[in-house]
């Protein structure tokens, strides 16, 4: 089997205790392996009370908002005493992700986890990827190879204008806003020959500078406001978990004017936080676009990558203006983006609605992409 992942992949090693946010805290409910749960079971110990049994799925329980198996030490107490070999299959590769297609995959680490999160983060805005041969035996499940090596190509090339120097931070996400809409006929025409046309096309830096001339009127000051705060609204209509996230989602909304005439003083003040913004960019193209190998459709994918750089950014200036930004909280707003919009079902809802809702027609999605 070929894995191809970012080369930080295998650097990554979960922090435990050290971690501030510990994944077991979440509130998430774990799924649990049928072998671990059948273990469990044998151990006649008592964690079976923890763990659900639905239609022969099993899930632990939280307890409290958290893990009941997580130690006072923040540790897990399963793994610290039965050996990480029985803890579940998720909680073992957590925070990674990976897609199959027969003898290839594809590997990452989710933006939720902190160390993740900061593997992302600490590359200058320019993410490598890597691949290399392992002995686990292929996927059986069938795909398109024509399909897939389109689709990879043409990922590839917007993660190159991502990536490169050659334009800005509102100029790339425009692009991929204008790649989105342009994936809009591949149905049509078939998801390989769609995306290998597309991958041509943005391969061509005159092309590519066509593209967004077409979109390169500069939205007014109040047109980005006014699209600011309709997205924020659609924002406002999720459901989250914890307080963190809108908490700071009211703040930014208060202050949402001073936020966007302070975009360009930030700028000059940070610059090098438009290195992370690009590399959540990367991150979400890396991730979600593959999915279009088996049947997915692109523009949700380019609209929900368009506004975690867009809110995080907002996020970020709103620290600025506080007195309160550097690395450490950027990655934090990274997170908690990851946390209580990727990671949960608020993910779906904006896909869905990225066709249903006049807040995130391509009009608004252009304006904060200037922001
Ligand atoms: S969030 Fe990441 S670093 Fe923290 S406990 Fe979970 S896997 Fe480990």
């Amino acid at each position: 089997m070929k894995v191809y992942a970012p080369d930080f992949f295998r650097d990554f090693r979960c922090i435990g205790s050290d971690c501030k946010d510990n994944c077991c805290r979440m509130g998430w409910d774990i799924e649990i392996d049928d072998d671990t749960y059948n273990y469990y079971k044998s151990l006649d110990s008592g964690m079976c009370r923890h763990i659900s049994d639905e239609d022969g799925e099993h899930y632990i329980m939280q307890q409290n908002g958290q893990c009941p198996f997580l130690n006072e030490n923040g540790l897990c107490s399963v793994l610290l005493e039965y050996g990480e070999e029985h803890i579940s299959e998720i909680c073992t590769e957590h925070p990674r992700f990976y897609h199959w297609f027969g003898g290839y995959k594809e590997a990452g680490t989710g933006l939720c986890c902190e160390e993740s999160a900061r593997l992302w983060l600490s590359n200058g805005g320019k993410i490598s990827f890597t691949d290399w041969e392992t002995d686990e035996p292929d996927d059986d499940l069938e795909f398109d190879p024509e399909a897939l090596a389109a689709v990879i190509k043409a990922r590839n090339v917007i993660i190159d204008l991502l990536q490169s120097s050659e334009f800005s931070l509102s100029q790339k996400l425009r692009l991929l806003l204008i790649f989105g809409l342009n994936t809009q006929d591949i149905a049509e025409i078939g998801t390989a020959q769609g995306f290998s046309e597309l991958a041509e096309a943005f391969s061509d830096m005159d092309n590519v500078k066509d593209l967004l001339s077409q979109l390169e009127s500069e939205s007014s000051l109040q047109d980005k406001l006014d699209a600011c705060r309709q997205v924020l609204c659609c924002f406002e209509s999720l459901e989250y978990m914890k307080e963190a996230f809108p908490k700071a989602l009211g703040e930014i909304k208060n202050d949402l004017e001073d936020i966007i005439s302070s975009a360009d003083a930030f700028d000059k003040a940070f610059p090098e936080a438009q290195n992370g913004l690009l590399s959540v960019a990367v991150y979400n193209v890396y991730r979600y676009f593959i999915e279009c190998a088996e049947g997915a459709e692109c523009l949700p994918f380019a609209v929900t990558s368009i506004l975690n750089v867009w809110f995080v950014r907002l996020w970020c200036i709103s620290l600025w203006l506080g007195g309160k930004f550097s690395l450490e909280t950027q990655i934090n707003a990274v997170k908690e983006y990851s946390k209580e919009v990727e990671y949960s079902d608020n993910t779906a809802e904006l896909w869905e609605r990225a066709y249903t809702d006049s807040a995130l027609c391509a009009e608004n999605i252009k304006a904060i992409a200037e922001v």
